[in-house]
């Protein structure tokens, strides 16, 4: 067994704090593959973080801004260079290809880095002889996903200890490695004791020792609605501020004067990019009428070629979903979309191959859905798109709003009027028009409507806003 991080337990305090229970990751494109064993922290080890996070917090606020910004460039410019240890790490635990790997990587470092240059500037304003200060809240509580391990925890971590609280992170048991590597970054960098502190396992057990609401400040959450959910109603008595960025069921519209071959590889892009599990990416596609046929055509064969297999592979173009309850997911999905009259385009099952002994699934488009049909209106997060066909614009956008989410949207049309009338109706808080839905700037809200998101979002100039609390200053000659 080879060990891809030298660490195998969580970071409490400043020490590494190994527990009893013993939980063995094995590589989602191969199982007998097994990578490393880590230690699961217990409720005690949850509780002791939040403790010394809440201890180290006087020292790390009243640490000079500029003192906090440099250490965190600092951990980002070791994050650099190890852009592709950390790549191949993703990969190996996640299971997406290391070319989706390295742009996460890449993406993760331009967002933390953004952060600083933003929060370097802007922690302070002045207005005449009064002052704004942006105060830290105390303790965040960050609680990540599985698919994006290393982004989603920097879209939280740099901007959080920049505006000077100290933090835990429960990242997901499906994503540790990630996170191991991230604190083993923090540790040489040494922080002040119990200012990051890392608990590794999974959610349910840790959650009440975790959200302990006299301690925590803010909860800042990605993953699913049902848990954002469940952890909105565990603070709700409190006055722990709380922040959440959830689930999507996406969708793209591709209208009668579209670009067929662009929105053909945009809908690849954005529904079969790292598997389908992306909170940004498409399950519905919307397809006009008058262009269905065509586009479906070489929709359908593009999809057939995509290449599934090991991320390492560079010939890979998909990789495995990263779980067995994702691959369960999937393969439940399809039965219950075809019992309710869906038509299986391509795909639909499970890859099996000695080769490719993992959690592989085809890429699969699914046809005939309809506004009645319960499962039109789920989350899917894997490698389906369901596909509606209409003539009828407003048809579409009822298509494009089923659902209790609202996230991300796209349509291809070459007609700005077109593009402005979908803008205008579909609740969805990141709009495209003739790009993927996954597409993003770093300066720019990542949040959702409906029950996609809660709060003020953690991202883009935004993220002050999440992890601060105002303080003003007016003063005048003794
Ligand atoms: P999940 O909700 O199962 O888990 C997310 C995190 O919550 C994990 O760390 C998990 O251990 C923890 N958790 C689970 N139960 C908990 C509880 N009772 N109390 C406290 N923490 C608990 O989600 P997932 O399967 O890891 O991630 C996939 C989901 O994340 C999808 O729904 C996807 O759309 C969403 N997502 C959203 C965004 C976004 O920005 N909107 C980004 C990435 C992923």
């Amino acid at each position: 067994m080879k060990r891809v991080v030298k660490n195998f337990s969580s970071y409490i305090n400043g020490a590494w704090v190994q527990s009893e229970e013993i939980h063995s990751i094995y590589n989602p494109a191969n199982l007998k593959e097994h990578i490393q064993d880590i230690c699961l922290a217990t409720s005690s080890d949850a509780k002791n973080a939040v403790l010394a996070a809440r201890n180290a917090s006087e020292i790390w606020s009243n640490t000079e801004t500029l003192k906090r910004i440099s250490k965190l460039h600092q951990i980002m410019n070791d994050l650099e260079n190890q852009r592709n240890e950390v790549a191949e790490i993703i990969t190996l635990e996640n299971g997406k290809t290391i070319l989706e790997a390295k742009g996460e990587v890449d993406a993760a470092i331009s967002e933390g880095n953004y952060q600083l240059e933003y929060l370097k500037n802007n922690l302070i304003e002045f207005e005449g002889s009064n002052k704004l200060l942006y105060r830290p809240l105390g303790v965040a509580l960050l609680i990540t996903p599985w698919n994006f391990p290393l982004s989603t925890v920097i879209r939280k971590m740099i901007p959080a200890l920049a505006c000077g609280n100290t933090i835990v992170l429960k990242p997901s048991e499906y994503s540790s490695l990630t996170s191991l590597f991230i604190f083993e970054i923090l540790d040489n960098n040494e922080l002040p004791k119990g200012s990051v502190n890392l608990v590794l396992g999974p959610g349910n057990t840790l959650s009440d020792a975790l959200i302990n609401t006299d301690e925590v400040d803010i909860v800042s959450f990605t993953g699913s609605t049902a848990t954002g959910e469940s952890i909105q109603k565990k603070i709700s008595h409190s006055n722990v501020r709380y922040q959440a960025e959830m689930g999507g069921a996406n969708a793209l519209v591709v209208w009668d004067d579209a670009n067929i071959e662009m929105a053909v590889s945009a809908t690849i892009a954005s529904g079969y990019a790292c598997a389908g599990q992306w909170c940004t990416g498409i399950s519905k596609l919307i397809i006009h009428e008058s262009v269905y046929k065509n586009c479906i055509d070489i929709l359908k064969k593009s999809v057939e070629n995509i290449q599934v297999g090991n991320g390492l592979d560079q010939k890979t173009a998909m990789g495995p979903l990263c779980n067995k309850p994702q691959l369960n997911k999937m393969i439940d999905f399809v039965n219950r979309a075809a019992d309710q009259g869906a038509e299986i385009l391509t795909g639909g099952s499970q890859l099996f191959d000695k080769s490719k002994n993992g959690y592989f699934f085809q890429p699969t488009l699914l046809s005939n859905m309809s506004l009645d049909m319960e499962v039109s209106s789920e989350e899917i997060f894997g490698p389906i798109i369901n596909v509606f066909k209409t003539n009828d614009i407003n048809q579409a956008i009822k298509y494009a709003n089923l659902g209790k989410y609202g996230l991300s949207f796209s349509v291809y049309t070459s007609s700005e009027s077109t593009a402005d009338h979908f803008i205008s109706n579909v609740n969805a808080s990141i709009c495209h028009v003739n790009m993927p839905t996954p597409y993003r700037e770093v300066s720019m809200p990542f949040t959702g409507w409906k029950l996609s998101g809660k709060g003020i979002p953690e991202s883009g100039r935004f993220a002050r806003d999440a992890f601060t609390k105002p303080k003003v200053v007016y003063r005048t000659a003794n």
